[in-house]
């Protein structure tokens, strides 16, 4: 029913979900689109991924030297995809609040100013909420897949999203 969704507000469609799962369904739900907004962007931009479940994406990181090297900003907008998913795709917002501390405290310890990492979130929250419209199919179908198995190595989240690919 793919043309129906289009028809609603992401609210509306995140609100009628809700409604029909109840709480312990809808929680499941956001989560998942959350986790999987996180590791499907990372998978994009090629990231190793550990594992995926319901409350956590483990990726490996390297070791960042600048708060503004290319991969610093990779990360940045890896974690700000998490909250960019549901609000872009299920209007519902704030589900980020742990990844936004983490993410300001890994620049301000690498020597960002405030300014600095006000500007640097805002631009990778801009670059997520893209990924995100872009690659909505994908997360949707590794949402489905945490959903169903609750973890997901690599290989398995490859696999949701080339199949929601058609591939
Ligand atoms: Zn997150």
């Amino acid at each position: 029913m793919t043309v129906a969704l289009e028809l609603v507000s992401p609210l509306e469609y995140g609100q009628s979900l809700a409604a029909q799962l109840g709480d312990n369904g809808w929680l499941d739900y956001w989560a998942s689109i959350h986790e999987a907004g996180h590791a499907t962007v990372a998978r994009y931009l090629g990231w190793p991924v550990k594992c995926a479940t319901l409350k956590c994406v483990r990726i490996i990181h390297p070791e960042y030297r600048t708060f503004d090297e290319p991969a610093s900003i990779s990360r940045l907008v890896i974690s700000a995809a998490g909250d960019a998913a549901t609000t872009s795709l299920l209007g519902y917002t704030d589900t980020g609040k742990g990844d936004t501390a983490r993410s300001k405290d890994r620049l301000l310890k690498l020597g960002a100013d405030d300014g600095q990492v006000a500007d640097m979130m805002a631009d990778a929250r801009r670059r997520a909420e893209l990924f995100v419209l872009e690659l909505r199919p994908e997360i949707e179908s590794v949402a489905a897949a945490l959903r169903k198995r609750r973890i997901l190595t690599q290989v398995e989240i490859d696999a949701a999203m080339r199949a929601a690919r058609g591939e």
